[in-house]
């Protein structure tokens, strides 16, 4: 089995939502599909690991929030590598209570979908969750950010949950110069793209980055960068 062919596949950038009675949780996704047509359905597939899969569970409903290209890493970074256990990931973004009650994630947001859960699949690490659309809407600009747009252009990687996860240990061309690489999230700094969203300009090496800095996606600091092997 060649599994380099699962690798080719073509996933988005999302955010999914969840709760009720003031619980509620975000996380990202990039496995959605829109299933059926009429009724609309979307079926979403989720980690049994994460929070956000406790509140689908209990609560019977979700939001998906389609990411636009322009989202920063540090915004995928808090729905994608943090845990909705440890810390309040709606807190400093800006939301607004969705028809079912779940809040839905606005910023660098495109569109909006809320649904009504009406059938489930064990998938063994994860469940595959069919969502009867109950809502939409156009709330924000832009294009929307796919799987390759992040992992090509923002550097981005599969967190241990995702159901891609091992698309990440496909071998990568060596660049000229060092690349680093962040040892709890796995985001590798490339000195050729340099970190824009920090004001650090492409070209910039990793030992010319101030001290100051922190890993774009967890938040770590930069002493916690190792030279990738
Ligand atoms: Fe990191």
């Amino acid at each position: 089995m060649n599994r380099a062919a699962l690798h080719h596949i073509s996933y988005g950038l999302y955010i999914v939502t969840s709760g009720q009675d003031e619980k509620f949780n975000g996380q990202i996704a990039n496995s959605i599909i829109q299933a059926t047509s009429n009724p609309a359905t979307v079926a979403i597939c989720i980690n049994k690991d994460n929070y956000t899969h406790e509140l689908i569970k209990s609560s019977r409903k979700f939001t998906v929030s389609i990411v636009s290209e322009a989202a920063p890493m540090t915004f995928i970074g808090l729905f994608g590598f943090k845990s909705g256990r440890d810390v309040d990931k709606l807190k400093d973004v800006k939301t607004k209570p969705g028809l079912t009650g779940v809040p839905i994630v606005l910023d660098y947001t495109i569109g909006v979908i809320e649904a009504e859960v009406e059938g489930e699949l064990d998938c063994g690490t994860h469940t595959i969750f069919l969502g009867k659309v109950v809502e939409t809407d156009l709330v924000g600009e832009g294009k929307p950010m796919t799987y390759a747009y992040y992992q090509n252009v923002k550097g981005g990687k599969s967190p241990k949950t995702a159901p891609t996860y091992d698309q990440d240990t496909a071998a990568k061309p060596k660049s000229a110069v060092a690349r680093y690489v962040c040892t709890v999230c796995g985001y590798v700094y490339d000195p050729e793209k340099g970190d824009p969203d920090s004001d650090i300009a492409p070209g910039t090496r990793f030992e010319e980055i101030p001290d100051s800095w922190n890993c774009p996606v967890c938040g770590a600091e930069k002493s916690k960068f190792e030279i990738e092997k």
